[in-house]
């Protein structure tokens, strides 16, 4: 699985890096970043699709 964070749709709510802040950071402006650009390493899987359920934006996309 691979994670796409759009960043031009990105609000800044910051819920993605509570709920996985090995998948997501905060940059100096308080917009999220995603930690990991390649495949996923299964045991974050669970919580990125946690995180992508939860941004109200829909920025996040998954993808297999
Ligand atoms: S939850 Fe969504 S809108 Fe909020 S910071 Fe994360 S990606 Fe951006």
């Amino acid at each position: 699985m691979r994670v796409h964070l759009d960043a031009g749709i990105c609000q800044g709510h910051n819920r993605c890096y509570a709920l996985a802040p090995a998948v997501f950071d905060v940059d100096e402006y308080g917009q999220a970043v995603q930690r990991i650009d390649d495949e996923l390493p299964s045991e974050l899987e669970a919580r990125a699709r946690l995180a992508a359920a939860n941004c109200p934006e829909y920025a996040i996309t998954l993808t297999d």
